[in-house]
């Protein structure tokens, strides 16, 4: 416990002054001095043991089993950070493993709230409980523990490099060097995240950290914050350290000017790989703003970095929002099309059957890059954590297997403008260039082929992605809407009014496809409850 020396207040650590300050009586202390006056009492009867642990209240989340700490007796945690649950934490008092280094936090809650406020404010089709400020209040300041690495590369360096060819007649004539010389560099604070379950995906977002700003291990820069244990075991992540901070040192080998012009040997990062000394990975604290949304059996997180401000949240759509969006939006469509182009339906038709089109491709650009992150996180990563650890780490690393993070495309599709930009830019595209008679004479049959296409295409896919995604019976029904409007296209009957009908149930097509591609990203932007299973790890009973 952290207590004021004048009132006997609780302290919290500050911000602004990155002091330990006291609400009641206005004192305020630098970390250093107060644990020294601190500690000066009672060192003498503590054993080294003693010294690598030190005495936190544990909070833990009985229904995910997520811990958090903190050093606050008094703190009343009523909600889970990791899955969302509405609930008391259940505390215990617990020696927890010392980190040996700390980013104190620098960037306040106002600040943190601004920029979330900015980050999801440009998506329309976010759920309005998003930006509702009583939610954004809940931001809780974490301490999330990492691994920092450290590698120096020193000795003597033997390698060979070419010069770029030169064409003479029928050959290219190379300079062939061989380069020695003496190499010292150094990294420092090369860093992994080490809680299995905060998924890296996601603490990548927020990244990077300035290391030089760390500071040496206090529990008074966690006085009004929270801290996570580690669970990942230092060695994982110490070969990928390695090969990193080779990397580094080959980019500034070659970035020397007088190498410019040449391409050394492939060899060269197994050669810097030689002469490199590797410290064991330091645990250190990297701080977090932390905010989580919960809906049924999903979460979404927001993460802002303490340090730097960076911000991340996963943002899902309100499919009500997006109704809403389109009705809105076809009232002005109806007009410019019906008063000011007065088009012929035969013409809304093929325009709308372009619009099918966009929608069918822009489905399936969405379900390919599912495909391609599931794939990915397959094989990467989690294998290597695989292979070296013990089984009960496995289990964690699967779990968060599941997690995938929205694509770049279908979060262009959360945009306003980018709907605005596409329809103004097709309604321009036909009222003055005009369909001309040859892509109006192949429309209907697009229309048809894409149906035709895409309903073989979405019978073709691996049962674990239809399994996935329920929601592909939306790109079935504009599929058979598109084959029927196609073939009243290519009949063009005399009466207006079946070409109307078709037109409308192009349009529920459509949309019934759009709903898919929100549903669909949903499950992208959204992840799976988190389940801790913390045996062992980083605690002292
Ligand atoms: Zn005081
Ligand atoms: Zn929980």
């Amino acid at each position: 416990m952290y207590l004021c020396l004048g009132c006997g207040s609780n302290l919290r650590f500050d911000i602004a002054t990155q002091r330990l300050k006291c609400d009641s009586c206005e004192n305020s202390y630098d970390v250093r001095e107060y644990d020294e006056i601190k500690y000066k009492e009672d060192t003498s009867m503590e054993t080294p043991e003693d010294k690598a642990f030190y005495d936190s209240v544990v909070l833990s989340c009985p229904h995910c089993g997520g811990e958090v700490i903190t050093n606050d007796e008094n703190t009343v945690a009523s909600y889970c950070s990791y899955c969302g649950a509405s609930v008391v934490l259940e505390r215990r008092m617990q020696g927890v493993k010392k980190p040996q280094k700390i980013i104190p936090f620098a960037v306040s809650k106002e600040q943190c709230r601004k920029n979330y406020k900015d980050f999801v404010g440009k998506a329309f089709f976010v759920p309005k409980e998003l930006k509702n400020d009583k939610y954004i209040e809940q931001f809780r300041g974490i301490y999330m523990p990492y691994w920092t690495y450290e590698a120096a590369h020193e000795g003597e360096l033997h390698t060979k490099a070419e010069s770029k060819p030169e064409r003479h007649g029928d050959y290219l004539y190379y300079d062939c060097y061989k380069v020695d010389g003496t190499v010292r560099d150094k990294q420092k604070g090369i860093s992994f995240d080490a809680e299995a379950t905060y998924d890296d995906e996601l603490s990548k977002a927020i990244e990077p950290y300035d290391y030089r700003k760390a500071q040496e291990f206090s529990p008074a820069y966690m006085c009004g914050f929270f801290g996570d244990l580690p669970n990942v075991p230092e060695k994982i992540y110490s070969k990928e350290a390695g090969d990193i901070s080779d990397s580094i040192t080959k980019q500034r080998i070659e970035k020397i000017s007088e190498f410019k012009d040449m391409d050394f040997d492939k060899g060269l990062q197994d050669d810097i790989s030689k002469i490199r000394k590797m410290e064991k990975g330091e645990s250190t604290l990297f701080p977090v703003w932390f905010l989580t949304y919960r809906k049924n059996d999903r979460v979404a997180y927001a993460i802002v970095n303490g340090q730097t401000g960076a911000t991340y949240a996963d943002m899902p759509a309100s499919i009500k929002k997006y109704i809403i969006f389109s009705l809105i939006l076809a009232i002005p469509i109806y007009f410019i099309l019906e008063v000011a182009i007065t088009m012929l339906p035969t013409t809304l038709l093929k325009l709308v059957e372009l619009v099918a089109i966009v929608a069918v491709i822009l489905y399936f650009c969405n379900v390919r890059k599912v495909k391609k992150r599931e794939s990915h996180e397959g094989d990467k990563g989690y294998a290597t954590l695989k292979a070296d650890t013990k089984t009960e780490i496995n289990k964690i690393s699967k779990e968060e297997g599941n997690n995938v993070k929205k694509s770049k495309l279908s979060s262009l599709l959360l945009k306003l403008d980018i709907w605005v930009v596409v329809f103004v830019i097709l309604i321009v595209v036909v009222s003055f260039a005009g369909i001309t008679n040859f892509i109006g004479n192949i429309m209907p049959f697009a229309g048809i082929l894409t149906g035709i296409v895409s309903i073989i295409s979405n019978f073709k896919e691996d049962e674990n992605v239809k399994r996935a995604y329920i929601s592909s019976v939306g790109i079935v029904i504009l599929a058979i809407t598109m084959i029927i409007s196609g073939v009243v296209d290519v009949i063009k009957p005399i009466q207006d009014w079946i070409n109307y009908i078709a037109i409308a149930i192009l349009l529920i097509g459509i949309v019934s496809c759009n709903m898919a591609i929100i549903r669909k990203y949903n499950v992208l932007a959204t992840r799976p409850l988190p389940q801790f299973d913390r045996k062992g790890g980083e605690q002292k009973g």
